[in-house]
């Protein structure tokens, strides 16, 4: 996509690190092909929130900011101009607060502006949802309103045939961005009181609840239809197939098994996607869950 210039006097950016710069215990720094089929198994694609927590480490901790290279907190233009990849997040950040804070308006919800923590290896230190390691991927804390994104998994994400471009990224994010939404429209509250009440449908709502945050990301693009270049939607689609639970679980040599997905099929999830992307209403997302 071509996404404009960010602007941090309009987005809320940090950099946290929970003291991973040691390296050892990164999934780069343990690097083997074994690894890279657990990651993109178990962590690809940003946990939901509920599963977050759960495999978040820890109770509440203060986070602890990346220290640069003076021993001081980065600022926000520092943290955005780190990385090509930071500097696209950024870029897809300022799009999507814009985008998702209209659309509030016109529905008249009140709208809050979520954090992007952009990290790099280690662990996280989150200050709603204790601490993760990066291996736990791209999530969202409901607690904190942030986004947190280890751009080490950009890595991963290339190396997976067919998602390295930039909409595969840009997808990561907007999809956290859609669980930042579900926070705010109070949709994951629902979702949670539901599957406390009713256990047998838990994990159905729980793919539902992952389907819609792919459907917000495909309406991000689609509002923004002017700035898709050619590729944009058919790597989009490859990405949204390439972490279907189904593809997922067949590619770690596993039987596919429907009990255990926790972000829908490939079909599914290329399916949400396109939905939103196509939506001519701000309400087609709800779809999940009429
Ligand atoms: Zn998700």
């Amino acid at each position: 996509m071509r996404l404009g210039p960010f602007d941090t006097s309009r987005i809320n950016v940090r950099s946290s690190d929970g003291g991973g710069g040691g390296g050892g215990m990164g999934p780069r720094g343990i690097g083997c092909g074994t690894l890279v089929i657990a990651l993109i198994g178990a962590v690809v694609f940003g946990l939901d929130p509920m599963q977050t927590i759960g495999v978040l480490q820890g109770v509440q901790q203060q986070s602890a900011p990346t220290q640069g290279g003076g021993g001081r907190e980065l600022s926000e233009q520092e943290v955005c101009t780190s990385s090509e990849y930071a500097q696209e997040a950024c870029n897809a950040l300022t799009s999507l607060d814009a985008t998702w804070e209209a659309a509030f308006q016109r529905a008249g919800i009140a709208f809050e502006q979520p954090v992007l923590d952009l990290y790099r290896g280690g662990q996280v230190s989150t200050q709603g949802c204790g601490s993760a390691s990066a291996a736990v991927g791209p999530f969202y804390c409901p607690a904190d309103k942030g986004i947190y994104i280890d751009t080490g998994f950009y890595d991963t994400l290339a190396q997976m045939a067919g998602t390295g471009g930039d909409f595969a990224r840009l997808y990561v994010i907007a999809h956290e961005y859609g669980h930042h939404i579900q926070n705010l429209t109070g949709i994951a509250d629902q979702v949670r009181a539901a599957q406390r009440s009713n256990p047998a449908a838990a994990n159905r709502l729980q793919v539902a609840m992952e389907l819609q945050a792919d459907c917000y990301a495909g309406m991000w693009a689609g509002k923004n239809r002017q700035l898709i270049e050619a590729g944009d939607l058919e790597e989009g689609l490859k990405a949204a197939s390439a972490i279907g639970d189904d593809t997922l679980q067949r590619n770690a040599g596993q039987g596919v098994n429907p009990e255990s997905f926790t972000h829908g099929t490939s079909r599914q999830r290329m399916e949400a996607l396109r939905l939103g992307l196509e939506a001519t209403d701000d309400s087609a997302c709800d779809a999940y869950f009429r």
